[in-house]
């Protein structure tokens, strides 16, 4: 057995990320400036968008962009309950309805049949939020011709996904063959494939970005970087009753560094997802994740699925005989409509959405960030193995 703890997904960081924050510290500007613009071009243009947005997280990109596109009180908004709550959570924060939907059994990403039902029953959507779920594109195809049909805006959650496609181009890119109104909202969190320590980024069309950046700072319609440098003026005026997310330069500068390292980080986690897959599709007692023909997946979590009926031990104790073995697993993740908070308030109970229910039930999600080397690889799966051996039905 290993001598030490595989954690789950530690940050991947080193020499570089430390240099580029100190010499921040040193510039005499810490908040958001010149790193914090560097870093959203740089961002853009290694996606292909037409603007960009550095926020302190992807929750705040996800509630900016419902701001910015108009969405509030009075409104709906369709998602997915197989998420991170805080995808459901600003939907609630800006004032309007989260109208929650099934997923597909095959990539477990919200399912442009149930949307359309959904869009039948629900009059009053103005808005889809689709989340890219553990790295694999949504069906996006459908669900914008869904939203050109019924003219919503269509709010992306790619927090997994960076750096992903789907048939219609590269996420995060502008890609909408029918004008619908478009944000996408990427995380740099601790685990993400690329962190800041906390930190989002949204990108969009040009115009989209303008009125989110002033939304994401006071309302205001000039940043303070603007206003203190030499030749700047004091005067500032107050247009909305904006948020403050804006990014740090320190954060900026750990992000431009990790977005230099991000074709390697990609490449290794599918080197490590392939190998996973092509160890563990011989058990009977487990499904392994698939990437559907046309999409690149960006292999943030590695989603494998228990056959439980095949197996004598809980998802549960599946886990916890990971951790004997000092491999680190998680759950991603559980329904919101099980949580307490959306059950409760909207009725919700299990059944309502039987797939992701049924799903999450066998959910076990491996380590897999680019820092393992071909030997915690091989232990993951020799763990994997031996916990299906030892409890086979
Ligand atoms: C991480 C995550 C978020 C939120 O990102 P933060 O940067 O932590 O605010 C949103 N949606 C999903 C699916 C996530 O995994």
């Amino acid at each position: 057995m290993r001598d030490t703890f595989l954690a789950f997904a530690p940050p991947c960081l080193d020499d570089a990320e430390v240099e580029a924050v100190a010499r921040v510290l040193r510039s005499g500007w810490i908040t958001t400036g010149p790193e914090v613009a560097r870093f959203e071009s740089a961002f853009s243009a290694g996606i292909g968008s037409e603007g960009a947005l550095a926020l302190n997280s992807g929750t705040a990109a996800l509630h900016v962009a419902l701001a910015a596109l108009g969405i509030g009180p009075g409104d709906a908004v369709v998602t997915t309950t197989l998420t991170f709550c805080s995808t459901v959570h600003v939907i609630e924060q800006v004032g309007a309805r989260p109208v929650l939907c099934d997923v597909d059994p095959v990539t477990l990403n919200l399912d442009p049949r149930r949307v359309a039902e959904a869009l039948d029953r629900h009059p009053d959507v103005r808005a889809v939020l689709p989340v890219h779920l553990y790295g694999h594109p949504c069906d996006m195809p459908a669900l914008f011709e869904l939203a050109a049909r019924h003219r919503l805006a269509v709010i992306e959650d790619a927090a997994h996904a960076l750096p992903a496609a789907d048939p219609l181009g590269i996420v995060g890119a502008e890609r909408s063959p029918s004008g619908v109104p478009t944000a996408c909202c990427f995380s740099f969190y601790a685990t993400k494939n690329l962190t800041t320590g906390e930190g989002g980024m949204l990108t969009g069309p040009a115009q989209l970005i303008e009125r989110a950046r002033t939304w994401s700072l006071h309302g205001m319609s000039r940043d303070a970087y603007g206003r203190y440098e030499e030749g700047g003026s004091w005067h500032y005026e107050v247009t909305l009753p904006g948020f403050k997310y804006n990014m740090t330069d320190l954060q900026a500068a750990i992000g431009l560094v990790q977005l230099g390292k991000l074709d390697g980080f990609v490449r290794r986690r599918r080197e490590i997802a392939a190998a996973y897959t092509r160890a563990l599709s011989g058990l009977d007692q487990v499904q392994v994740p698939v990437q559907l023909d046309g999409y690149e997946h960006a292999w943030h979590i590695y989603p494998l699925r228990l056959h439980l009926d095949r197996l004598r031990i809980s998802r549960a104790r599946f886990i916890a005989e990971l951790s004997a073995r000092r491999i680190g697993a998680g759950v991603h993740f559980i329904p919101v409509h099980h949580q307490p908070y959306y059950r409760d308030r909207y009725g919700y109970a299990p059944g309502d959405f039987p797939v992701a229910a049924r799903e999450y039930e066998r959910l076990v999600s491996l380590p897999l960030h680019p820092g393992l080397d071909d030997d915690d690889v091989a232990d993951v799966i020799d763990a994997v193995t031996d916990v299906v051996a030892a409890h086979r039905r």
